[in-house]
């Protein structure tokens, strides 16, 4: 008899590795759809947490990946040029304002972009310290751990001179402000105190994923990155999981009115191939001594699946319909809102959508409970998608940018009924047991 293979998964693989909210086990996928070993499909509202940008099985991805694969100069991965490589880092520079003035670093993960990053701006800019966000997650190596602030990073040691903010949270505002303008002061206030040139750069997420799907107010970006360039301190857009197209524009700076000194992107740019890349100037990317160099790093396969990922946004305008489906997404978001008194908040940007949900009566109280049911009951009915946030409360919804508008109302039907099951009590407590997620 064969086992599942979700259950020789358990044998196998560690844990270490996982975060498991139900058993799923994908046998294959089209579009924006799952499919399980027994055949049975699932609408795909997490879209690999965004980094199935194109979906599943696109034909320009599974072309371009087959001929790299196919062609022998990829055997020369290293040491030599690969066209590729050289045609991706021109189109994402093509991409960028700033013509001229940047250059390409690629890896394999947001992890180890944000990682060479830290070290690059410390080494060219000989300054030490780091600002970030409370909240925010920008990988799971030693480095990137040390200035992110997710609670699930709680037990990494922080790294020395790191300044961390509260993100600015519409929906539970710091002090009371939800202009933002609170945190700025705070920013202020501890530059002040700082020695001056202490700070090398800031990282900042446009969209605070894993920390909630929470949009900044508007404005704040924008004054935000002011202050940093009054004291010199470069400033870092981390789109990992909201850049390229997701938000509505290829790059959700874009939205903000400011331009960031580097940004990382990952996930959805090698559209399931472990693909990233930092754009940065050139000083901070010729400065060989922070040495980040990786055996694979600019292979021409995962680099074949970047170009098609950017040319298929590109001729598909899957940006501005990630807009125009976002709006749609989030009109029904809305709805269900009206419907369930769970719901709390709606929000986002494009195709990156929160969802967070409380205790009934107007309290904001995070329920985690009723929110890993909650994904459980809708994985039940054909839905997969997960929940972020520091209370493990908001449903994260980065689906596919190719899903379409009769997929986005079959998965909020299927919502609409986990929310009913959930509050008639028709899913028990215990459902959850043995799945431990964030
Ligand atoms: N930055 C952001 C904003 C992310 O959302 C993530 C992953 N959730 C990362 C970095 C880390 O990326 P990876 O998992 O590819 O290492």
């Amino acid at each position: 008899m064969t086992e599942a293979l979700y259950e020789r998964d358990g044998k196998a693989i560690g844990s270490l590795q996982k975060l498991r909210f139900f058993p799923l086990a994908v046998a294959g996928g089209k579009g924006a759809t799952l499919i399980e070993e027994s055949g049975r499909e699932l609408i795909d509202f997490s879209g690999a947490w965004g980094a199935a940008s194109l979906g599943y099985g696109h034909p320009a991805i599974v072309e371009a990946v087959s001929r790299a694969v196919a062609n022998p100069a990829g055997a020369s991965i290293l040491s030599a040029s690969n066209e590729p490589a050289v045609a991706l880092a021109e189109k994402l520079l093509a991409s960028f304002p700033g013509k001229g003035t940047h250059k390409i670093w690629f890896g394999h993960s947001g992890s180890d972009a944000n990682e060479a990053v830290s070290r690059a701006v410390m080494e060219a800019t000989g300054r030490t310290g780091l600002v970030s966000f409370t909240g925010a997650y920008h990988g799971c190596t030693i480095g990137s751990m040390a200035f992110s602030g997710h609670t699930v990073q709680a037990g990494a040691a922080k790294a020395e001179g790191l300044l961390q903010l509260p993100y600015p949270d519409p929906y539970r505002p710091y002090r009371d402000d939800p202009s933002g303008d609170a945190v700025l002061k705070l920013f202020r206030a501890k530059l002040r105190e700082a020695e001056p040139k202490s700070f090398a750069a800031a990282f900042i997420e446009p969209i605070l994923s894993d920390g909630g799907v929470i949009v900044p107010p508007e404005g704040f970006l924008q004054k935000f990155a002011a202050l940093c360039r009054e004291h010199d301190i470069l400033v870092v857009c981390d789109e990992v999981k909201v850049g390229l197209g997701r938000s509505g524009k290829l790059h959700c700076f874009e939205h903000e009115g400011f331009v960031p000194d580097i940004l990382v992107l990952g996930k959805g740019l090698g559209g399931g191939l472990p693909l990233s890349a930092v754009i940065a100037p050139k000083r901070i990317l010729d400065c060989a001594s922070a040495f980040a160099m990786q055996t694979l790093q600019g292979n021409p396969i995962c680099a074949a699946a970047g170009l098609a990922v950017l040319d298929t946004i590109e001729k598909e305008g899957l940006s501005d319909a990630a807009g125009q489906k976002g709006q749609v997404l989030h009109r029904k978001l809305l709805q269900l809102a009206d419907k369930h008194a769970l719901i709390g908040d709606v929000r986002g940007r494009g195709l990156a959508c929160g969802v967070e949900l409380v205790k009934q009566g107007g309290s904001r109280v995070p329920v985690k409970r009723e929110t890993a049911k909650l994904i459980y009951r809708a994985y039940e009915l054909g839905l997969v998608l997960y929940y972020v946030g520091m209370s493990g409360n908001v449903l994260e919804i980065t689906p596919p940018l190719t899903i379409t508008e009769d997929e986005i109302d079959r998965a909020i039907n299927i919502l609409d009924q986990a929310f009913a099951d959930i509050s008639n009590g028709l899913v028990p407590d215990s459902i959850t047991e043995g799945f431990a997620a964030w």
